[in-house]
């Protein structure tokens, strides 16, 4: 890199860094002003390389949210993306269960809350057409979407990334930034790989966000928490129970979604994620513990306000992520016939979800925007499927605060 300049560098290389990049490098074709920095070896090894590859419709978000807007613009964007890109996806549709009378209120308002977002064709479906749709699965009632899909995100990531690259972009592999200085005019950017000057910066770094923000002196007011996602894979045998992707009724107070099943676009069926507090930014097993990171967690005041609010919840995922008989029971309340058998262990994945110095789990899309940066601190679940418009987003931003001429 040779201390060479950009008029761009974004950081991060998963699927929110690649797709702004992309779209950047697009609108401004002499390229090579833009780069990707990525700290490992190769691109998309995190959130990106680690998630349920669902293509969401839209129905979870509150109208008028960024989630809302981005995902239900940013799927059609994905799905004409891998058509022109030839990147397998399948609409395999989706259904969020009310088990009993007590959930139906909720399913009722996620009903609405999808056709206010413009999801298209959603249905509330009773019992009997479950049971055609699903025939493993039981419930009083259930809200079916069948524009729901899977998809590859690790593809899709490398799809953005080449293209980028056709447009002239620089990537750069195994180059962690570790400082940034000097904050009127070009910037220097330390990486493991040598420094390099950069106008602007985009900071795409997930999990590691906040630490790039602070890097560059900004006050973001949030730290961002790692909940660890871990999963279950159904036996061969087991497949069969399962034909697309079958919900619970989420608890509103949480952005997460509940342990479900999802049947991935590579044909074997997933059982999870839970959400595990984990002791390390990239914590993917439980013994994985990080103690400066742990540290930075626990020195928090905004982690204790949010413990102090769900330590129930806390505990209760811990203690269903230590007991698989607790897991699978879960489980059964959408399929019965499930046991422990039928369940081999399976991967995990870290959400970055930024959480305010008040406790609150931050529910929307964050993107702060400063003089010389673009800092996305709040990107979960739905900002794979998301990408294209959350990349969008970000180049019109840039645009107007960098002042870039095309
Ligand atoms: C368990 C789980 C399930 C999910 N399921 C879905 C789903 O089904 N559908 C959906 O739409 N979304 C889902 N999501 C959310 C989705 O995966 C994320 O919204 C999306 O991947 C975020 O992309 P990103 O580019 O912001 O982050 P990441 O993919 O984490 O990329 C950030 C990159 O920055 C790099 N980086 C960090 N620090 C530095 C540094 N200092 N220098 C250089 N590089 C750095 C990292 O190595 C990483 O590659 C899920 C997430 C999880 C964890």
């Amino acid at each position: 890199m040779n201390s060479q300049e950009y008029d761009v560098v974004i950081i991060g290389g998963g699927i929110i860094g690649l797709s702004t990049a992309m779209q950047l490098a697009r609108r401004f074709p002499q390229g090579g002003k833009v780069a990707v920095l990525e700290k490992e070896k190769e691109l998309a090894m995190h959130q990106t390389g680690h998630n349920s590859g669902v293509i969401h419709s839209g129905i979870y978000y509150r109208p008028g949210s960024q989630k809302s807007r981005f995902c239900v613009g940013g799927a059609q964007a994905l799905v004409q993306f891998c058509e022109e890109n030839e990147i397998e996806f399948e609409k395999c549709g989706k259904t969020i269960v009310a088990t009993d009378a007590t959930e139906l209120e909720r399913l009722d308002t996620l009903y609405q809350r999808g056709v206010a977002n413009g999801v298209a064709g959603l249905e509330l479906i009773g019992p009997e057409r479950l049971q055609e749709i699903e025939p493993h699965t039981q419930g009083v009632r259930a809200l079916w979407s069948p524009e729901t899909g899977i998809i590859d995100y690790v593809k899709v990531a490398a799809a953005y990334g080449s293209r980028f690259q056709e447009y002239g972009g620089d990537i750069y592999n195994e180059a962690a930034v570790r400082a940034i200085h000097g904050f009127s005019g070009a910037m220097t950017v330390e990486t493991d790989r040598g420094s390099l000057r950069a106008k602007h910066i985009i900071n795409c770094a997930g999990l590691y966000a906040d630490r790039v923000a602070e890097m560059m002196g900004e006050a973001t007011g949030v730290r961002i928490i790692p909940f660890r996602g871990e999963y279950y894979t159904l036996r061969p045998e087991s497949q069969r129970l399962v034909k697309g992707l079958i919900y619970p009724v989420p608890d509103p107070r949480f952005p997460f979604l509940g342990v479900h099943y999802t049947r991935n676009i590579h044909g074997y069926v997933e059982a999870g994620p839970n959400a595990v507090l984990a002791f390390a930014r990239e914590g993917y097993r439980k013994s994985n513990v990080d103690l400066t990171e742990s540290l930075g967690t626990f020195t928090y005041p905004g982690f204790w306000k949010m413990t102090a609010k769900h330590w129930r919840t806390g505990m209760a995922e811990m203690h269903r992520s230590y007991r698989k008989q607790v897991f699978v029971h879960d489980l059964q309340k959408l399929i019965p016939e499930i046991k422990e058998t039928d369940l081999a262990p399976g991967g995990a994945g870290v959400r970055a979800q930024a959480v305010a110095a008040d406790g609150a789990l931050l529910d929307d899309f964050s993107i702060l925007r400063g003089q010389q940066a673009i800092h996305v601190l709040n990107a979960p679940s739905p900002g794979a499927t998301s990408s294209l418009a959350i990349g969008a987003h970000i180049v019109d931003l840039a645009v107007e605060s960098f002042a870039l001429a095309s």
